[in-house]
Protein backbone atom coordinates (compact mmCIF):
# COMPACT_ATOMS: atom_id res chain seq x y z
CA UNK A 1 0.00 0.00 0.00
CA UNK A 2 2.95 2.30 0.56
CA UNK A 3 4.47 3.36 -2.09
CA UNK A 4 7.44 5.15 -0.83
CA UNK A 5 8.79 2.25 0.74
CA UNK A 6 12.31 1.17 -0.95
CA UNK A 7 14.91 -1.14 0.08
CA UNK A 8 16.64 1.21 2.06
CA UNK A 9 13.80 0.52 5.02
CA UNK A 10 14.34 -3.26 4.41
CA UNK A 11 14.41 -4.30 8.03
CA UNK A 12 16.36 -7.35 7.41
CA UNK A 13 19.27 -4.55 5.98
CA UNK A 14 22.65 -5.40 8.31
CA UNK A 15 25.36 -2.76 8.60
CA UNK A 16 29.25 -3.58 8.54
CA UNK A 17 28.98 -0.72 11.13
CA UNK A 18 28.44 -3.78 13.61
CA UNK A 19 26.92 -1.05 16.49
CA UNK A 20 24.24 -0.27 14.09
CA UNK A 21 22.66 -3.40 14.01
CA UNK A 22 22.31 -3.87 18.06
CA UNK A 23 18.98 -4.31 19.34
CA UNK A 24 17.59 -0.82 20.51
CA UNK A 25 20.17 1.25 18.70
CA UNK A 26 19.00 4.40 17.47
CA UNK A 27 20.54 4.64 14.44
CA UNK A 28 20.54 1.56 12.07
CA UNK A 29 21.32 1.62 8.86
CA UNK A 30 17.78 2.07 8.09
CA UNK A 31 17.59 5.38 9.79
CA UNK A 32 20.55 7.84 8.54
CA UNK A 33 19.57 11.08 10.43
CA UNK A 34 22.03 14.23 9.47
CA UNK A 35 23.60 16.27 11.72
CA UNK A 36 26.45 18.86 12.30
CA UNK A 37 29.72 18.06 14.18
CA UNK A 38 33.04 19.27 14.78
CA UNK A 39 36.55 17.51 16.02
CA UNK A 40 38.98 19.03 19.13
CA UNK A 41 40.24 22.19 17.75
CA UNK A 42 38.15 22.86 14.63
CA UNK A 43 35.53 25.64 14.06
CA UNK A 44 34.22 25.03 10.87
CA UNK A 45 31.52 22.11 11.15
CA UNK A 46 30.93 19.02 9.01
CA UNK A 47 28.07 17.21 7.50
CA UNK A 48 27.72 14.05 9.46
CA UNK A 49 25.00 10.85 9.16
CA UNK A 50 24.58 8.76 12.35
CA UNK A 51 25.14 5.16 12.18
CA UNK A 52 25.29 3.18 15.36
CA UNK A 53 27.58 4.57 17.60
CA UNK A 54 29.65 6.08 14.65
CA UNK A 55 29.39 9.52 12.36
CA UNK A 56 30.00 8.93 8.97
CA UNK A 57 31.67 12.39 7.43
CA UNK A 58 29.63 12.66 4.19
CA UNK A 59 32.39 14.88 2.66
CA UNK A 60 35.40 12.92 3.53
CA UNK A 61 33.43 9.96 2.47
CA UNK A 62 33.28 11.48 -1.02
CA UNK A 63 29.49 11.62 -0.55
CA UNK A 64 28.81 15.18 -1.06
CA UNK A 65 31.09 18.24 -1.83
CA UNK A 66 30.79 20.65 0.53
CA UNK A 67 29.88 21.21 4.03
CA UNK A 68 26.90 23.37 3.90
CA UNK A 69 24.23 21.58 5.65
CA UNK A 70 21.57 24.21 4.49
CA UNK A 71 22.79 23.75 0.98
CA UNK A 72 22.18 20.02 1.27
CA UNK A 73 18.84 20.72 2.89
CA UNK A 74 17.69 22.70 -0.25
CA UNK A 75 17.78 19.33 -2.26
CA UNK A 76 14.86 18.31 -4.34
CA UNK A 77 12.98 15.09 -2.80
CA UNK A 78 14.61 12.41 -5.99
CA UNK A 79 18.34 14.19 -4.79
CA UNK A 80 17.66 13.17 -1.28
CA UNK A 81 16.37 10.25 -2.13
CA UNK A 82 19.24 9.35 -4.30
CA UNK A 83 21.80 10.36 -1.38
CA UNK A 84 19.65 8.73 0.68
CA UNK A 85 20.56 5.44 -0.95
CA UNK A 86 24.23 5.75 -1.62
CA UNK A 87 24.77 6.28 1.92
CA UNK A 88 22.56 2.67 2.27
CA UNK A 89 24.97 1.33 -0.14
CA UNK A 90 27.44 2.11 1.44
CA UNK A 91 27.32 1.23 4.91
CA UNK A 92 25.50 -2.36 4.23
CA UNK A 93 27.30 -5.35 4.73
CA UNK A 94 29.81 -6.57 2.33
CA UNK A 95 29.14 -3.10 0.46
CA UNK A 96 32.29 -2.44 -1.97
CA UNK A 97 33.11 1.01 -0.88
CA UNK A 98 33.72 0.03 2.86
CA UNK A 99 37.14 0.76 2.34
CA UNK A 100 36.48 4.04 1.04
CA UNK A 101 34.31 4.87 3.46
CA UNK A 102 35.54 3.43 7.00
CA UNK A 103 38.51 6.38 6.63
CA UNK A 104 35.07 8.52 6.88
CA UNK A 105 34.43 7.53 10.39
CA UNK A 106 34.36 8.85 13.45
CA UNK A 107 32.96 7.58 16.92
CA UNK A 108 30.02 9.72 17.91
CA UNK A 109 31.53 10.32 21.24
CA UNK A 110 34.86 11.49 20.25
CA UNK A 111 33.34 14.15 18.18
CA UNK A 112 31.06 17.69 19.10
CA UNK A 113 27.66 17.52 17.76
CA UNK A 114 26.39 21.03 17.20
CA UNK A 115 22.58 22.38 15.97
CA UNK A 116 21.85 20.53 12.98
CA UNK A 117 21.69 23.51 10.48
CA UNK A 118 21.86 27.06 10.57
CA UNK A 119 18.70 27.95 11.77
CA UNK A 120 17.11 31.36 10.12
CA UNK A 121 13.65 31.80 11.43
CA UNK A 122 12.19 29.52 14.29
CA UNK A 123 8.17 29.56 14.89
CA UNK A 124 6.31 27.55 18.00
CA UNK A 125 3.25 26.21 16.79
CA UNK A 126 1.06 24.84 19.95
CA UNK A 127 -0.24 21.50 17.84
CA UNK A 128 -0.74 19.55 21.22
CA UNK A 129 -4.99 19.78 21.83
CA UNK A 130 -4.59 17.99 25.35
CA UNK A 131 -1.98 20.72 26.17
CA UNK A 132 -3.58 23.60 24.79
CA UNK A 133 -7.05 22.38 26.56
CA UNK A 134 -5.34 21.93 30.06
CA UNK A 135 -2.90 25.10 29.98
CA UNK A 136 -5.91 27.20 28.67
CA UNK A 137 -8.06 25.34 31.94
CA UNK A 138 -5.51 26.76 34.10
CA UNK A 139 -4.92 30.15 32.34
CA UNK A 140 -8.85 30.67 31.41
CA UNK A 141 -10.92 28.56 33.39
CA UNK A 142 -14.31 29.36 31.61
CA UNK A 143 -12.75 29.39 28.38
CA UNK A 144 -10.44 27.08 28.04
CA UNK A 145 -9.64 26.18 24.60
CA UNK A 146 -10.31 29.04 22.66
CA UNK A 147 -12.43 29.57 20.01
CA UNK A 148 -10.24 29.35 16.71
CA UNK A 149 -8.30 26.39 17.68
CA UNK A 150 -10.01 23.84 15.67
CA UNK A 151 -9.67 26.04 12.56
CA UNK A 152 -6.41 27.67 12.38
CA UNK A 153 -2.69 26.51 13.47
CA UNK A 154 -2.02 29.11 16.10
CA UNK A 155 1.33 29.49 16.42
CA UNK A 156 4.08 32.32 17.11
CA UNK A 157 7.60 33.65 16.27
CA UNK A 158 10.48 32.32 18.52
CA UNK A 159 14.26 33.29 17.90
CA UNK A 160 16.74 31.86 16.37
CA UNK A 161 19.44 33.37 18.71
CA UNK A 162 18.64 31.36 21.84
CA UNK A 163 18.76 27.98 20.19
CA UNK A 164 20.96 25.33 22.30
CA UNK A 165 22.43 22.05 20.78
CA UNK A 166 21.78 19.22 23.27
CA UNK A 167 23.84 19.04 26.59
CA UNK A 168 24.15 22.73 26.58
CA UNK A 169 23.42 24.61 30.29
CA UNK A 170 21.58 27.56 30.45
CA UNK A 171 20.56 30.05 33.21
CA UNK A 172 17.58 30.35 34.95
CA UNK A 173 16.11 33.54 33.33
CA UNK A 174 14.93 36.83 35.05
CA UNK A 175 11.81 38.46 34.07
CA UNK A 176 8.52 40.34 35.46
CA UNK A 177 6.29 38.41 38.22
CA UNK A 178 3.35 39.54 39.36
CA UNK A 179 1.46 37.53 42.12
CA UNK A 180 -2.02 37.36 41.84
CA UNK A 181 -2.38 39.75 45.47
CA UNK A 182 0.45 41.65 44.86
CA UNK A 183 -0.25 45.51 43.56
CA UNK A 184 2.52 45.45 40.76
CA UNK A 185 4.74 43.53 39.56
CA UNK A 186 8.89 42.82 40.09
CA UNK A 187 11.78 41.68 38.36
CA UNK A 188 12.68 38.34 40.18
CA UNK A 189 14.22 34.70 38.95
CA UNK A 190 11.47 32.80 37.35
CA UNK A 191 10.13 30.18 40.22
CA UNK A 192 7.68 28.48 37.53
CA UNK A 193 10.70 27.22 35.25
CA UNK A 194 9.04 24.38 32.93
CA UNK A 195 10.09 22.07 29.72
CA UNK A 196 7.81 21.44 26.66
CA UNK A 197 8.29 18.40 25.05
CA UNK A 198 7.95 19.05 21.79
CA UNK A 199 9.54 17.93 17.70
CA UNK A 200 11.22 20.55 15.97
CA UNK A 201 10.28 20.57 11.94
CA UNK A 202 13.27 21.68 9.84
CA UNK A 203 12.45 22.73 6.69
CA UNK A 204 14.46 22.11 3.30
CA UNK A 205 13.48 23.44 -0.14
CA UNK A 206 12.02 27.05 0.36
CA UNK A 207 9.37 28.40 -1.32
CA UNK A 208 9.55 32.04 -2.41
CA UNK A 209 7.73 35.22 -1.35
CA UNK A 210 4.36 35.19 -2.57
CA UNK A 211 3.49 31.55 -2.87
CA UNK A 212 2.26 30.08 -0.70
CA UNK A 213 2.59 25.79 -0.72
CA UNK A 214 -0.26 23.73 -1.20
CA UNK A 215 -0.96 20.76 1.20
CA UNK A 216 -0.07 18.02 -1.77
CA UNK A 217 3.29 19.92 -2.24
CA UNK A 218 3.85 20.57 1.56
CA UNK A 219 5.96 17.38 2.83
CA UNK A 220 8.32 18.26 -0.14
CA UNK A 221 9.11 21.09 1.71
CA UNK A 222 10.17 18.93 4.58
CA UNK A 223 13.80 17.81 5.30
CA UNK A 224 13.49 16.51 8.78
CA UNK A 225 12.46 16.22 12.04
CA UNK A 226 14.62 16.68 15.42
CA UNK A 227 13.12 16.27 19.36
CA UNK A 228 12.85 19.77 20.74
CA UNK A 229 12.58 21.15 24.48
CA UNK A 230 11.04 24.87 24.69
CA UNK A 231 12.12 25.77 28.20
CA UNK A 232 9.17 28.25 29.54
CA UNK A 233 9.18 30.12 32.33
CA UNK A 234 5.33 29.80 33.58
CA UNK A 235 5.44 32.95 35.81
CA UNK A 236 7.16 35.51 33.22
CA UNK A 237 4.38 33.89 31.18
CA UNK A 238 1.23 34.47 32.86
CA UNK A 239 1.89 38.17 33.06
CA UNK A 240 2.99 38.86 29.53
CA UNK A 241 1.12 36.58 27.25
CA UNK A 242 -1.59 39.19 26.84
CA UNK A 243 -2.45 40.26 24.02
CA UNK A 244 0.22 39.39 21.98
CA UNK A 245 1.26 35.93 23.02
CA UNK A 246 4.59 34.49 24.08
CA UNK A 247 7.44 36.47 24.15
CA UNK A 248 10.47 36.46 26.79
CA UNK A 249 8.84 33.35 29.13
CA UNK A 250 10.13 31.38 26.03
CA UNK A 251 13.18 33.28 23.96
CA UNK A 252 16.04 32.35 26.74
CA UNK A 253 16.68 28.77 25.67
CA UNK A 254 15.27 26.08 23.57
CA UNK A 255 17.14 22.66 23.26
CA UNK A 256 17.34 21.11 19.90
CA UNK A 257 18.80 17.14 19.57
CA UNK A 258 21.85 16.62 17.29
CA UNK A 259 20.02 14.66 14.45
CA UNK A 260 17.45 15.34 11.85
CA UNK A 261 15.81 11.92 11.01
CA UNK A 262 14.49 12.33 7.45
CA UNK A 263 11.10 11.90 6.22
CA UNK A 264 12.44 9.29 4.35
CA UNK A 265 13.40 7.30 7.28
CA UNK A 266 9.73 8.68 9.01
CA UNK A 267 8.38 6.66 6.28
CA UNK A 268 7.03 3.51 7.63
CA UNK A 269 5.87 5.26 10.52
CA UNK A 270 3.06 7.16 8.92
CA UNK A 271 -0.63 6.94 10.00
CA UNK A 272 -3.87 8.16 8.68
CA UNK A 273 -4.71 11.72 10.25
CA UNK A 274 -8.16 11.96 11.70
CA UNK A 275 -10.51 13.89 13.96
CA UNK A 276 -12.65 13.13 16.81
CA UNK A 277 -16.32 13.11 15.34
CA UNK A 278 -18.41 16.08 15.26
CA UNK A 279 -14.76 18.58 15.37
CA UNK A 280 -15.23 20.58 11.79
CA UNK A 281 -13.14 19.37 8.65
CA UNK A 282 -9.91 21.73 8.02
CA UNK A 283 -10.41 24.02 5.56
CA UNK A 284 -9.68 22.85 2.07
CA UNK A 285 -5.86 24.67 2.07
CA UNK A 286 -5.16 22.65 4.60
CA UNK A 287 -7.03 19.42 3.54
CA UNK A 288 -5.67 16.66 0.91
CA UNK A 289 -6.49 13.10 0.35
CA UNK A 290 -2.40 12.60 0.93
CA UNK A 291 -3.03 14.14 4.61
CA UNK A 292 -5.95 11.83 5.28
CA UNK A 293 -4.39 8.91 4.52
CA UNK A 294 -0.73 9.39 5.94
CA UNK A 295 -0.49 12.90 7.35
CA UNK A 296 0.23 11.68 10.83
CA UNK A 297 3.35 10.18 12.34
CA UNK A 298 3.96 7.77 14.87
CA UNK A 299 6.74 9.25 16.93
CA UNK A 300 6.81 7.88 20.58
CA UNK A 301 8.66 10.17 22.76
CA UNK A 302 9.40 9.85 26.82
CA UNK A 303 11.03 12.86 29.34
CA UNK A 304 13.12 12.13 31.83
CA UNK A 305 14.20 14.40 34.90
CA UNK A 306 17.84 14.18 36.40
CA UNK A 307 18.30 16.04 39.25
CA UNK A 308 21.50 17.47 40.47
CA UNK A 309 21.84 14.85 43.42
CA UNK A 310 20.46 11.84 41.04
CA UNK A 311 23.42 12.78 38.52
CA UNK A 312 26.10 12.94 42.07
CA UNK A 313 24.60 9.16 42.91
CA UNK A 314 25.28 8.10 39.40
CA UNK A 315 21.55 7.75 38.94
CA UNK A 316 20.24 8.37 34.92
CA UNK A 317 17.20 10.13 35.88
CA UNK A 318 13.31 9.09 36.20
CA UNK A 319 10.95 8.60 33.54
CA UNK A 320 7.74 11.67 33.96
CA UNK A 321 6.24 11.45 31.05
CA UNK A 322 5.59 9.87 27.71
CA UNK A 323 3.67 10.73 25.27
CA UNK A 324 2.79 9.91 21.09
CA UNK A 325 3.29 12.69 17.78
CA UNK A 326 0.10 11.12 16.37
CA UNK A 327 -1.65 10.94 18.99
CA UNK A 328 -0.76 14.63 20.77
CA UNK A 329 -0.89 16.44 17.57
CA UNK A 330 -4.47 18.10 16.07
CA UNK A 331 -2.24 19.66 13.23
CA UNK A 332 -0.21 17.69 10.74
CA UNK A 333 3.64 18.61 9.76
CA UNK A 334 2.10 19.62 6.12
CA UNK A 335 -0.91 21.62 7.58
CA UNK A 336 1.89 23.51 9.45
CA UNK A 337 3.96 24.65 6.45
CA UNK A 338 0.55 25.17 4.21
CA UNK A 339 -1.28 27.34 7.14
CA UNK A 340 2.77 29.02 7.16
CA UNK A 341 2.56 30.05 4.04
CA UNK A 342 -0.76 30.27 2.65
CA UNK A 343 -0.45 34.67 3.21
CA UNK A 344 2.74 34.20 1.34
CA UNK A 345 5.42 33.94 4.02
CA UNK A 346 8.57 32.64 2.46
CA UNK A 347 9.95 29.61 4.32
CA UNK A 348 13.60 29.29 3.93
CA UNK A 349 16.38 26.28 4.42
CA UNK A 350 16.88 25.73 7.96
CA UNK A 351 13.54 27.34 9.32
CA UNK A 352 12.45 25.29 12.26
CA UNK A 353 9.23 24.71 13.05
CA UNK A 354 8.46 23.52 16.52
CA UNK A 355 5.08 21.76 17.48
CA UNK A 356 3.85 22.62 20.23
CA UNK A 357 3.92 20.40 23.68
CA UNK A 358 2.80 17.10 22.75
CA UNK A 359 0.78 16.20 25.85
CA UNK A 360 -1.35 12.96 25.48
CA UNK A 361 -4.75 12.61 27.22
CA UNK A 362 -3.68 11.39 30.57
CA UNK A 363 -2.07 12.21 33.61
CA UNK A 364 1.28 10.34 32.63
CA UNK A 365 1.48 11.67 28.86
CA UNK A 366 1.71 15.63 29.84
CA UNK A 367 4.42 17.03 28.22
CA UNK A 368 5.17 19.76 30.53
CA UNK A 369 5.59 19.95 34.23
CA UNK A 370 2.37 22.76 34.45
CA UNK A 371 0.02 20.11 33.68
CA UNK A 372 2.10 17.33 35.44
CA UNK A 373 1.84 19.31 38.24
CA UNK A 374 -1.19 21.19 37.72
CA UNK A 375 0.46 24.27 37.99
CA UNK A 376 2.91 22.95 40.86
CA UNK A 377 0.39 22.21 43.23
CA UNK A 378 0.73 18.86 43.01
CA UNK A 379 4.25 18.41 42.88
CA UNK A 380 5.52 14.80 41.12
CA UNK A 381 7.74 12.49 43.83
CA UNK A 382 10.78 10.83 42.52
CA UNK A 383 12.30 7.39 42.58
CA UNK A 384 14.96 8.94 45.35
CA UNK A 385 12.15 10.91 47.06
CA UNK A 386 12.83 13.94 46.00
CA UNK A 387 9.60 16.26 44.52
CA UNK A 388 9.57 18.45 41.61
CA UNK A 389 6.68 21.03 41.46
CA UNK A 390 9.07 22.86 38.59
CA UNK A 391 12.86 22.65 37.65
CA UNK A 392 15.22 23.77 40.13
CA UNK A 393 18.89 24.02 39.50
CA UNK A 394 20.78 21.71 38.18
CA UNK A 395 18.38 19.88 37.08
CA UNK A 396 18.88 17.80 33.68
CA UNK A 397 15.83 17.29 31.43
CA UNK A 398 16.66 14.54 28.30
CA UNK A 399 13.61 14.23 25.65
CA UNK A 400 14.20 10.85 24.08
CA UNK A 401 12.48 9.90 21.02
CA UNK A 402 11.85 6.68 18.36
CA UNK A 403 9.61 4.74 15.95
CA UNK A 404 8.53 1.44 15.92
CA UNK A 405 6.34 -0.58 14.24
CA UNK A 406 5.18 -3.74 12.35
CA UNK A 407 7.48 -4.91 9.61
CA UNK A 408 10.26 -1.75 10.35
CA UNK A 409 13.52 -1.83 12.13
CA UNK A 410 13.33 0.50 15.14
CA UNK A 411 14.80 4.09 14.97
CA UNK A 412 15.32 6.54 16.95
CA UNK A 413 15.92 10.22 17.54
CA UNK A 414 19.10 9.84 19.79
CA UNK A 415 18.65 12.42 23.12
CA UNK A 416 18.06 16.13 23.40
CA UNK A 417 19.25 16.87 26.95
CA UNK A 418 19.89 20.61 28.92
CA UNK A 419 20.95 21.56 32.30
CA UNK A 420 19.58 24.60 34.19
CA UNK A 421 22.12 26.84 36.04
CA UNK A 422 21.53 29.42 38.66
CA UNK A 423 20.51 33.16 37.35
CA UNK A 424 23.53 34.52 35.74
CA UNK A 425 25.66 36.34 38.91
CA UNK A 426 27.78 38.28 36.39
CA UNK A 427 30.38 36.23 37.17
MN1 LIG B 1 6.46 25.70 22.87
Amino acid sequence: MNTTLDDTHNPALRSWVESANADGSDFPIQNLPFGRFRQPGETAWRIGVAIGDQVLDLRAAGLIAHGDMNRLMQATPPERRALRQAISAGLREGSAQRAAFEPALLAQAAVELGLPCEVGDYTDFYVGIHHATEVGRQFRPDNPLLPNYKWVPIGYHGRSSTLLPSGAAFHRPMGQVKAADAAQPVLAPCARLDIELELGLFIGQPNPQGQPVPMAEAEQHLFGVTLFNDWSARDLQAWEYQPLGPFLAKNFASTVSPWMVTMEALEPFRQPFTRPAGDPDPLPYLDSPGNRARGAIDVRMEVVLQTARMAREGHAGDVIAHSNFAEAAYWTAAQLVAHHTVNGCALRAGDLLGSGTLSGATKDQCGSLLELTTGGKHPVTLSNGEQRGFLEDGDSVILRGWCEGEGARRIGFGECRGTVLPVFDGA
